[in-house]
């Protein structure tokens, strides 16, 4: 019910001043083919409600109800309602019969589409029926000029207004759309791509490589011993080593650069057309950085980085194949003593371009 209240009372706002335009103009229509009518006092009171009493008292009927949604719908069926009963009393005068019938119309689909469509004629052939007992109409054939004119505010107006609501709902929910996608594809700790993200960027630089025969580089990146940083200083300590890595490669790489993370502590970079010496020089760097930044942060706080870096080779059938090249490398980081750059090279023996440890 909590969905359906926040749900209903938005519609509830929209459909208010649309509600209110609608009415007013439509008092102005109906007031002008009635009048020839001579109607009773009552009649004109029951207009006078409509077009100035009812756009207010069915929002705060609808504010107010327990399930708003299901309100301005019951709202809706009496607008239709209503319409049907004017339509009957102008006795199906033809032009303000049909500029009611089809604003009605236009509001109901464009609000609930063809099911609400059905529903709003129903109510408003019940509205006719209604009108047809309590005034026993005959059919007026003609509408005068007064009526013409009469009609033409509401005419013009209200699917313009209408027109400008359905718009901007449209430019919201594309607005809301792109910034569910793009939630989508990040890493909500690090503001990086996440993993299934930059796995399809991969895939997309693999197939760029091999069309354009050109070379580059990716780079795993782990933390070394993080769980131990996360035990002596707690998960929030982590994190903050996480997030500050993820702060270090956005601003330290170049913009082509696709940094992502692959999971847990850690880390990937596709570094395109970069040959692997200079993308080991890159992170190479990092890892120094790094380190300095959380020594500066806490002296105690050492932190090193594992880095697995393999280049684009032209003879891999896909993607994953170049991916194993640099876990491959990142695995013997880790097992040739951690807190180092280690390359996969052609021969596919990774070999330490670069020992700190
Ligand atoms: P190694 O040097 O071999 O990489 O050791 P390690 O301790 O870094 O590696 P291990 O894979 O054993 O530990 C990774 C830890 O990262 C385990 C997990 O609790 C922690 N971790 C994973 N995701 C998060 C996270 O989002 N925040 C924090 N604070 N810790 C995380
Ligand atoms: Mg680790």
């Amino acid at each position: 019910m909590e969905k359906t209240g926040g749900k209903g009372l938005s519609l509830a706002r929209r459909l208010y001043s649309s509600r209110i335009l609608g009415v007013t103009l439509g008092l102005v229509c109906v007031s002008a083919a009635m009048f020839p009518l001579d109607p009773a006092p009552w009649v004109w009171c029951l207009m006078l409600f409509n077009g100035l009493f009812w756009p207010h008292l069915a929002y705060q009927w609808a504010r107010r109800s327990r399930a708003p949604y299901h309100a301005e719908h019951r709202n809706l069926l009496v607008d239709a309602f209503l319409g049907g009963f004017w339509i009957a009393a102008m006795q199906f005068n033809p032009l303000p019969s049909a500029t009611t019938i089809s604003m009605m119309a236009m509001n109901n689909v464009a609000i609930g589409g063809l099911r609400f469509l059905l529903a709003g004629t129903a109510a408003q052939i019940l509205g006719v029926g209604v009108g047809l007992q309590i005034f026993a109409p005959v059919f007026i054939p003609a509408t005068s000029p007064l009526q013409l004119y009469a009609c033409l505010p509401l005419l013009c107006f209200y699917p313009l207004v209408l027109g400008w609501i359905c718009f901007r709902q449209a430019h919201t929910l594309g607005r809301q759309k792109r910034e569910l996608l793009a939630l989508s594809r990040t890493d909500s700790l690090t503001g990086l791509l996440n993993h299934g993200t930059w796995k399809d960027q991969l895939e997309v630089e693999f197939q760029r490589c091999k069309r354009q025969q050109k070379g580059g580089a990716i780079a795993l990146i782990d933390i070394d011993h993080f769980k131990a940083i996360n035990d002596t200083y707690g998960h929030v300590a982590g994190d903050i080593v996480l997030r500050q890595l993820g702060k270090m490669l956005k601003q330290h790489l170049r913009a082509t650069d696709v940094a992502g993370r692959y999971g847990g502590d850690e880390f990937c970079v596709i570094l395109p057309d970069l040959p692997l010496n200079r993308a080991a020089a890159v992170m190479e760097a990092l890892r120094d950085r790094f380190a300095t930044l959380c020594y500066e942060h806490n002296p105690t706080l050492k932190v090193g980085l594992s880095i697995g870096l393999a280049a684009f080779d032209p003879g891999h059938a896909d993607a994953t194949l170049w991916l194993d090249d640099a876990d491959h490398a990142l695995y013997e980081a880790k097992t040739s003593g951690r807190n180092r750059v280690i390359c996969s090279s052609d021969d596919k023996a990774p070999r330490a371009l670069v020992d700190s440890a």
